[in-house]
Order: structure tokens, then C-alpha cells, then sequence
């Protein structure tokens, strides 16, 4: 599924309808801070288009996820994060993901974090 939903929290964030703190844009993906971080720097890095999952997605979606991955370390040294950062896609509900749109979460900065 490609077309906004209308009821998708990241989709009214692409949108401009509900607020975020944007931390880069380009056609493709959006990448802004999760509004409830669990370490230093938590952003969410995620497809402009709806795609509920990982598991919803297919080879036509390689170069998408290739940029979406290899966003991350380019982020995160914008972000002043040099000691190392995670990386993580919950997945469907026994991957414990809450908003399906699709999203990968980069955690970085000095430890101890909230969670993870
Ligand atoms: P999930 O559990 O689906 O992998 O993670 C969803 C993430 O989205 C959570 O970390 C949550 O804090 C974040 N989130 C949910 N609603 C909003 C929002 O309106 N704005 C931002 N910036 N983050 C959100
Ligand atoms: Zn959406």
C-alpha cells in the first residue's frame, strides 16, 4: 500500500499535519526525533510512502530500505553520536511494532539509556 492513510500518525507527520522535529527530508524518506526517546539521540527514520511493515515490502522496495540503512551512520555523526548506535525495525505485533508505518528507530548517544 502506497497512498497515505488517512489514519497513520507517520503519514500526517509526512504530511506536515501533525508536528515533528525533522532531522532530514529528501524525496523518499523522512527522518525526525521519536517524541518519547529511550537514549540521547532516538530517531525515527522513515519511508514518505505507506507501507505498514517490513514484512510488507518486496525487491521492489531494495534501493528504499538500502537508503533508509545506509542513512543512519550519516545521521548519526550529524548528530554528534561517535561512539557507536543501534539500529532497529519492529516488526508486526510479536515484533512489538505500535505504528504500522513502516519505521526504523536509531538510537545513539552515551549510555546508560532509558531502554534498550
Ligand atoms: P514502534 O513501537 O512502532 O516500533 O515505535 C513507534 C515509535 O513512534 C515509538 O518510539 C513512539 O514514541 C514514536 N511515536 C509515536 N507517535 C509519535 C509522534 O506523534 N511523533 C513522534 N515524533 N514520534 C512518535
Ligand atoms: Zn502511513
Amino acid at each position: 500500500m502506497t497512498t497515505p492513510d488517512p489514519d497513520c500518525i507517520f503519514c500526517k507527520i509526512v504530511a506536515g499535519q501533525i508536528p515533528s522535529k525533522k532531522v532530514h527530508e529528501d524525496d523518499d524518506v523522512l527522518v525526525f526525533h521519536d517524541i518519547h526517546p529511550w537514549a540521547p539521540v532516538h530517531v525515527l527514520v522513515i519511508p514518505k510512502q505507506h507501507i505498514a511493515t517490513l514484512a510488507d515490502t518486496g525487491s521492489e522496495h531494495d534501493a528504499l530500505l538500502g537508503k533508509m540503512l545506509s542513512l543512519a551512520p550519516r545521521l548519526m555523526k550529524q548528530l554528534g553520536v561517535s561512539n557507536g548506535f543501534r539500529t532497529v525495525v519492529n516488526t508486526g505485533p510479536d515484533g512489538g511494532q505500535e505504528v504500522y508505518h513502516l519505521h526504523m528507530h536509531v538510537f545513539g548517544g552515551p549510555r546508560p539509556w532509558a531502554r534498550g
